[in-house]
């Protein structure tokens, strides 16, 4: 579905009109480039953090700027451990936040507030949220802002996690809250193919958001198997193809699915590697008028079929060493909806999966965390009422919907092999949504 309303404000006449007006111009986002170079970048603070930033941004095609602009200003705010210090954020971006690029990139550091050691210091690295979150309403013209708790002894697994936030594949992610644990880094090979040799298996791969989420893991290198229902067969064997992956037919409902997955796993794959839960339905009314069987049928598809393919992939350990689990939630679980008592209910509860299974799943040497995508332009959102449809688009920072390739993206970002110190984490990809902010 295409937003007629921002390709109004990038033509000639629209540019004049928007200005003139003051309407919302929805700014290009600046998206994945293979290779693309980006910069300059400013580091600031005097935390534990700095020398491995430093070093990780040694390694990127870092540009170096002449016209006194900088493409992202990253700050370490792990070594404030009081109020007053919090000063230290105002010295380093008052001077630089305007000379910001267009999709420019802020990234705050910090300590997680449950491991500080002082309620003085928990204090202040908790402020940082509140500074991070109004920033990326300020920065504007597809600028993002984003905070990242990094435990004692995770400094060394922030790679991953750096180069996707700094990178044009998070330009719907905005406002949010990273947590990194300490964790032993698999550093692929090759930065530009992470999935080599890894084999993912992807839910509701048929069309829109799962279509893309094939489409990426396929271009970071894995092989993908696509799932979807049987009457979903012919797009399936289209998105299979050109992903040069695998189909599998698949009712994710049915008593049997969870023994045939672990089934075709097993005797297929061995084991596969990354299980992206992102098939979902939904069966809109408000609660009075919901028939009993819109209610289970969206808690059946997007929250309980999650819960038994889980169990038996830990059960059965069908994923290999350093797997990953993504489940998709929505925004709609995070803020509520009218008309969605079914769907918030079952979306609210995978961000319950995943936070209750991330400690036992981290025992089987796998992460697990969920996307919760905000307004994304596929045959969902196209079918909204066009008011819904307009606000949904528009109240968020970058004031227009997501992509599918987005959610993919960021998809892509948690299940990276050098991503295990990101677990049961909840990243909205919403272009902070003002829903739930
Ligand atoms: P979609 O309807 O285009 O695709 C969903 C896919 O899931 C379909 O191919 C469908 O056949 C498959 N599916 C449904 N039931 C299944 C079952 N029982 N077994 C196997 N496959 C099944 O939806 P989409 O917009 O691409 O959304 C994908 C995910 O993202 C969903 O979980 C959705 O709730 C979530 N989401 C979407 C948006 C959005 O704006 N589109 C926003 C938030 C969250």
């Amino acid at each position: 579905m295409t937003d007629r309303y921002a390709t109004f404000a990038h033509s000639g006449a629209g540019r004049f009109l928007v200005k003139r007006l003051g309407l919302p111009n929805p700014p290009k986002l600046r998206r994945y480039e293979k290779a693309a170079e980006f910069g300059p970048v400013t580091l600031g603070g005097s935390g534990r953090l700095v020398e491995p930033t430093r070093n990780i941004l040694d390694e990127l095609p870092v540009a170096a700027g002449a016209d006194g602009h900088c493409a992202a200003l990253i700050f370490d705010a792990s070594g404030i451990t009081d109020s007053e210090a919090l000063r230290a954020l105002y010295d380093f971006f008052h001077p630089v936040i305007r000379s910001l690029r267009p999709s420019g990139r802020v990234i705050v550091l910090g300590s997680p507030p449950e491991l500080c050691t002082s309620a003085r210091e928990a204090t202040a690295q908790r402020a940082l949220e509140g500074f991070v979150r109004s920033a990326g309403k300020e920065v504007a013209r597809g600028s993002t802002a984003q905070l990242v708790y990094v435990a004692p002894g995770a400094e060394a697994a922030t790679e991953s996690t750096l180069r996707f936030l700094l990178s044009g594949r998070s330009a719907y992610v905005s406002g949010q809250v990273v947590r990194i644990g300490p964790a032993a880094v698999d550093v692929p090979d090759d930065w530009d193919q992470p999935l080599v040799g890894r084999t993912a298996i992807v839910t509701g791969a048929a069309r829109g958001i799962g279509e893309a989420i094939a489409h990426v893991l396929a271009r970071e290198g894995a092989h993908v198997v696509c799932l979807d229902v049987p009457a979903a067969g012919e797009d399936l064997s289209r998105v299979a193809n050109d992903v040069k992956g695998t189909a599998l037919q698949l009712d994710l409902t049915t008593e049997d699915a969870p023994r045939r997955l672990a089934d075709f796993i097993a005797t297929r794959h061995v084991h596969a590697d990354i299980f992206v839960h992102n098939a979902g339905i939904t069966r809109d009314k408000t609660l009075g008028r919901m028939e009993e069987g819109q209610w289970s049928s969206v808690l059946d598809v997007n929250l309980s079929s999650q819960e038994r393919i889980n169990d038996v992939l830990l059960a059965e350990s069908l994923l290999g060493g350093n797997g990953r689990i993504v489940s998709v939630s929505s925004v709609s679980g995070i803020a509520g909806n009218r008309g969605q008592t079914n769907y918030a209910t079952s979306k609210a509860g995978v961000i319950g999966l995943v936070q209750a299974s991330a400690g036992a799943v981290a025992e089987h040497g796998l992460t697990i965390n969920a996307v919760a995508p905000g307004f994304i332009e596929t045959r969902m959102t196209a079918a909204m009422p066009m008011f819904a449809r307009e606000g949904g688009r528009r109240l968020n920072s970058m004031t227009q919907g997501g992509l599918p390739v987005d959610v993919a993206e960021t998809i892509a970002w948690l299940a990276h092999p050098a991503s295990g110190g990101v677990n049961g984490n909840v990243i909205r990809v919403c272009g902070q949504s003002l829903l739930g902010a």
